[in-house]
């Protein structure tokens, strides 16, 4: 099979011809009609992520067709149209058991753990527990959006951050899961305040909901926290790093009102830098600092349901398609571009 490979942390990004998985027991073979371009992907081929382990391929929100079904798989068959959360549960421990699969400590991860989604073909660990159905007439690019950062949105502002009609929600930072947070958040009837510092990105937001957006400047110079205190009055109720910085985390919860929420949903890589968490704001304003991390496939229905029905437009974030041999060039700028790349052509280009 054709799949996106790196040798080395930092180093080229080829596509090459590798032999095609296997389907292991109690996991599946799924054929990659799409896969997402993430800042995730970025950090793993950066080396931020001690799973990663080298040659690899990156990878990890996907949908497409089941292609092969291992021994005792109970609910897949070949030919199905399947999407799966970037974390894959084991299903069999006490956190699984509770229902808290986005967060089982024996977890895998197309992209991470294994070879993702870069690639024609790509192996999903206990189907069973972790696969989803994607329903007729939800397009597979767009569906693609719905395994990381459209569900991670929509776990962090409803069912992590708890959302309620006429809060002010900011979204620090307009990538893939801030544009998803900013249009979930509006269509909960939330006012939302975006912060980025391209004004691209911004444009976006607004055309998401976003009713206020606070331009930062990219040296930090920007007293963010006090933009978003005078635009809503007071502070956000609800608040979230959607890029993961230390900036941004530090901000988010500086721009929270008494009794708010910071909910952390962008990956903070000790490499990178840690926040400095202002504790001492948390105590006197009684602030809640919460993480989100994915969401369980258990809890696809209740979004999806939404998607169907036209509330929420995960496809209105996609702004490119790509083919498998622009994804290495797409993943090596990821933020770079406004929006969300999605690669939908895995077939080798036509010799000249
Ligand atoms: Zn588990
Ligand atoms: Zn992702």
């Amino acid at each position: 099979m054709r799949a996106l490979v790196f040798d080395r942390f930092g180093g080229p990004l080829q596509v090459r011809e590798v032999p095609a998985p296997e389907p292991p027991p109690g996991g599946v073979v799924v054929r990659v009609a799409a896969s997402g371009v993430c800042r995730s992907d970025w950090h793993a081929w950066q080396g931020h992520d001690p799973d990663v382990v080298l040659p690899h391929v990156p990878g990890h929100e996907l949908a497409g067709t089941v292609e092969a079904v291992g021994a005792g798989v109970r609910r897949w068959a070949v030919g199905d149209r399947v999407t799966v959360p970037f974390v894959n549960a084991c299903g069999n421990c006490g956190v699984c058991a509770a229902g808290e699969h986005q967060v089982c400590p024996h977890q895998t991860q197309p992209g991470f753990t294994h070879w993702g989604s870069m690639a024609e073909l790509v192996v999903l660990q206990a189907a069973d527990v972790n696969l989803v159905a994607v329903p007729d007439g939800l397009d597979l690019a767009t569906a693609a959006s719905l395994g990381c950062r459209y569900a991670t949105a929509f776990r962090a502002v409803v069912q992590v951050g708890g959302v309620r009609a006429g809060e002010w929600v900011a979204v620090h930072g307009c990538g893939g899961v801030g544009l998803s947070a900013v249009q979930i958040a509006a269509a909960a009837g939330a006012r939302v305040l975006a912060v980025d510092v391209s004004p691209g990105a911004l444009e976006l937001a607004r055309s998401m909901g976003a009713e206020v957006v606070v331009a930062a400047a990219a040296d930090g110079s920007t007293d963010v926290p006090a933009a978003v205190v005078e635009a809503t009055g007071g502070g956000a109720h609800l608040s979230l790093d959607a890029l993961g910085a230390a900036i941004t985390c530090t901000s988010s919860v500086r721009c929270l009102r008494a009794r708010g929420r910071h909910v952390q949903v962008g990956l903070l890589p000790p490499a990178l830098g840690r926040p400095e968490v202002p504790m001492d704001v948390v105590l006197a304003r009684e602030l809640q600092v919460l993480g989100s991390h994915g969401m369980a496939a258990h809890s696809y229905p209740a979004l999806l349901d939404l998607v169907v029905a036209g509330r929420l437009d995960p496809g209105a974030l996609v702004t490119r398609r790509l083919s498998l041999d622009e994804a290495g060039a797409a993943l090596a700028e990821v933020g770079s571009r406004p929006g969300i790349a999605v690669v939908t052509d895995f077939a080798a280009a036509p010799s000249s």
